[in-house]
């Protein structure tokens, strides 16, 4: 598998205020590309420093791909830097010449002497043209290294990395038989240093696999990609870990690649023929909010309730005020009953109910911030959960949003 390595230049993306977002660009078409990226550097327009990036990038990849620092000014040093750790002259492509010459023409502008610079190359080089402004880029084999230069401004970058890098990318490293393969598999229960543990086994040995896992609110992505070079043992080799990953995991897969908390619910819902109401205190409607996000949730979304108030529990969902009273408006018997409530008030198959305190303020010792009671009333089936989250008052509230989904996603697949 070929390796890269990714340049980013110019001294406001130091700053904190320019976001390197093209090299985030440049990796995710290089991993598709089925190139792995093994590192990434941001120097400012220093020639030093950029030296430094690309004697760097040289030692550790196959590719060394960089963005920024192609302008006409004396701080637009890139070009002229790598070249030069590359071992390589620059002169000027009368080709190029009269291309910049033609563009400034066009405009009814004079070209600064300075511009000459973007029309210099190496003789060894093949030019990456830009068709949104005037700094062309460059595709350079040597040493059997590869060194591609592109423009700083994300659109320049964007366009001339599809259009003219990747294919050349492509045929000159002949990529086609050599794709990563990769999957994501998606599991909500254990937190990511149990995911490890179950996984051990498999990290300690992953047969030409690598793994990669994703702690995302909540959830553990585990990605694997398979790094062999041919397409069919490699995809034979990941077929093999998949499942072994799956095994070890169990039930807390919640699903694969694209899927989502919320649509693998939906899809359950929708195979069942099944009607879900809601009704959520602490979420204020996060989880209504959640499972509408999904155009044709209707078929199985019958809408819920936000009852914030104590009152609103009782008004619209008839929750006794003596249960509030007796046990609190979060506790085990409230939850039961605004699920409760809810379904009758639906008429739905199924309910869900969360109440909780979400912070900052409003926790106890004996009810923490944290604490979420998650309701779950089927036809046939009632369960009420105690949760404790350790998170700021957003994260608390995703957290026990998701939860609930899981709880949905566990029942409705019967386990
Ligand atoms: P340059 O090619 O260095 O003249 O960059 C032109 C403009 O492109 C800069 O002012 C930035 O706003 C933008 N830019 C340069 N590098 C990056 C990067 N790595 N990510 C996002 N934007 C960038
Ligand atoms: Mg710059």
């Amino acid at each position: 598998m070929k390796r890269a390595f990714i340049i980013a230049t110019g001294t406001e993306l130091l700053l904190g205020n320019t976001a390197d977002t093209n090299s985030d660009f440049i990796a995710r078409q290089l991993i598709q590309a089925g190139i792995k990226v093994i590192g990434r550097i941001i120097v400012g327009d220093q020639q030093e420093e950029i030296m430094a990036a690309f004697s760097l990038g040289t030692q550790l990849a196959d590719i060394i791909i960089s963005s920024g620092g192609l302008g006409p000014t004396r701080d637009d040093l890139t070009k002229e830097t790598a070249c030069e750790v590359m071992g390589v002259e620059l002169e000027i492509i009368e080709e190029e010449a009269v291309k910049l010459k033609e563009y400034f023409a066009r405009r009814q502008r004079k070209m600064p002497a300075s511009n000459i610079k973007q029309a210099m190359f190496p003789r060894e080089a093949i030019i990456l043209a830009n068709r949104c402004g005037t700094a062309p880029g460059m595709y350079l084999y040597k040493d059997e290294k590869t060194l591609i230069v592109l423009p700083g401004p994300p659109h320049e970058m964007e366009r001339m990395f599809l259009d003219e890098a990747e294919p050349l990318l492509r045929e000159k490293l002949k990529l086609t038989d050599s794709r990563a393969l990769s999957q994501v598999i998606k599991v909500f229960g254990p937190g990511e240093s149990q995911v490890e543990e179950m996984l051990a086994e498999i990290i300690d040995d992953p047969r030409g696999c690598s793994l990669a896992l994703l702690a995302e609110k909540g959830e553990i992505h585990i990605r694997i990609t398979a790094e062999g070079t041919a397409r069919q043992e490699s995809q034979k080799i990941l077929g093999e870990i998949r499942k072994r990953v799956i095994m070890a995991m169990g039930d807390n897969v919640y699903g694969y690649d694209d899927d989502t908390l919320i649509s693998v619910v939906t899809g359950l819902l929708q195979d069942k023929g099944l009607i879900l109401a809601t009704a959520e205190s602490c979420t204020g409607g996060y989880l209504s909010k959640m499972m509408t996000d999904l155009p044709g949730s209707s078929a199985s979304f019958w809408g819920g309730a936000v009852t914030y108030d104590n009152t609103a529990k009782n008004k619209l969902i008839n929750v006794k005020d003596d249960t509030i009273n007796t046990y609190g408006a979060v506790s085990e018997e409230t939850a039961r009953e605004m699920a409760a409530g809810i379904k009758e008030v639906a008429g739905s198959d199924i309910a869900v109910a969360i109440t909780g305190i979400a912070g900052p303020e409003g926790g106890s010792d004996t009810k923490p911030v944290g604490l979420v009671y998650i309701a779950y009333l089927s036809d046939g089936e009632e369960k009420v959960y105690q949760l404790r989250f350790n998170s700021h008052r957003k994260g608390n509230r995703i957290l026990a949003v998701k939860s609930a989904l899981d709880i949905l996603r566990r029942h409705l697949q019967g386990r």
